[in-house]
C-alpha cells in the first residue's frame, strides 16, 4: 500500500526548538496534567497569567527555532512524489504563521491549537486526514516525542515516525526512530518503491 500523505509535527521536527518543557511545566505548576488542557481548566486572572507564561516561552523558541537540517529537500521531494503535507501542532497559528513564512513553507492542511483539538489525542491527527480527503492507511506521522506517538496510535495509524537522538526512551513504542532527517527519507523512500509499494 502506497504513501500518500505526511502528517507532521511542528516543533523539535520540523523546526529544531530548545523548550524546556520541564522547565515551563513546574512554572505553571501543571501537576502531570497536559499543559493545554491545564491552561483551558483554570479560572481567572490564574488562566491569563499562565497562558501568557507559555506564550512567552513559544515566542522566545520561535524566534530562535532553525529549520531542521535536511528538512527542507524531504518536503520538497514529498510534493513532487505528489505526497500531501499537514501540520498537526499543540502551537499557535501566530507561531506557525511566523515560521512557515520565515522558512517559506507551504503545507497542504495546518492544524494549530486554536482548533480546540490537542495532541496527545488524536482527533486534531483524524481531522488532518478528513481535511486531506486520506484515510489513516494512507498515512505516516512525523513527530519527535512521546505526544505524537500517542496521537498516531489513537488514530489508528500505524507507521509513525520520530525524529529522535534518544533512541532508547522510544524502544517498544512501535514508532520507528531516525537520528536524522536523511535517515527517515531513505525509509520512507524504501516504503515507495519497494514492490510497487507506491502504488
Ligand atoms: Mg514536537
Amino acid at each position: 500500500m502506497g504513501l500518500k500523505g505526511v502528517i507532521f509535527d511542528l516543533d523539535g521536527t520540523i523546526v529544531d526548538v530548545s523548550y524546556d518543557w520541564s522547565r515551563i511545566r513546574a512554572e505553571l505548576g501543571t501537576r502531570g496534567i497536559p499543559i493545554l488542557t491545564y491552561l483551558s481548566g483554570l479560572k481567572e486572572p490564574e488562566k491569563s497569567c499562565k497562558w501568557a507564561i507559555l506564550r512567552r516561552y513559544e515566542t522566545e523558541n520561535t524566534t530562535q527555532a532553525r529549520l531542521k537540517r535536511g528538512m527542507r529537500g524531504f518536503l520538497n521531494l514529498l510534493s513532487q512524489e505528489g505526497v500531501k503535507k499537514a501540520l498537526v501542532t499543540n502551537n499557535s497559528r501566530e507561531n506557525v504563521e511566523f515560521l512557515l513564512q520565515k522558512f517559506d513553507l507551504k503545507f497542504d492542511c495546518i492544524i494549530s491549537r486554536e482548533g480546540g483539538l490537542w495532541k496527545p489525542s488524536g482527533a486534531p491527527l483524524v481531522d488532518a486526514l478528513n481535511k486531506l480527503g486520506l484515510v489513516k492507511e494512507d498515512v505516516a506521522v512525523v513527530g519527535d516525542s512521546v505526544f505524537d506517538i500517542k496521537a498516531g496510535r489513537e488514530a489508528g495509524i500505524k507507521r509513525i515516525f520520530l525524529l529522535s537522538r534518544e533512541k532508547k526512551k522510544f524502544a517498544g513504542s512501535g514508532a520507528e526512530v531516525f537520528r536524522t532527517v536523511r535517515a527517515l527519507q531513505h525509509r520512507i523512500q524504501e516504503l515507495w518503491t519497494r514492490g510497487g509499494d507506491r502504488e
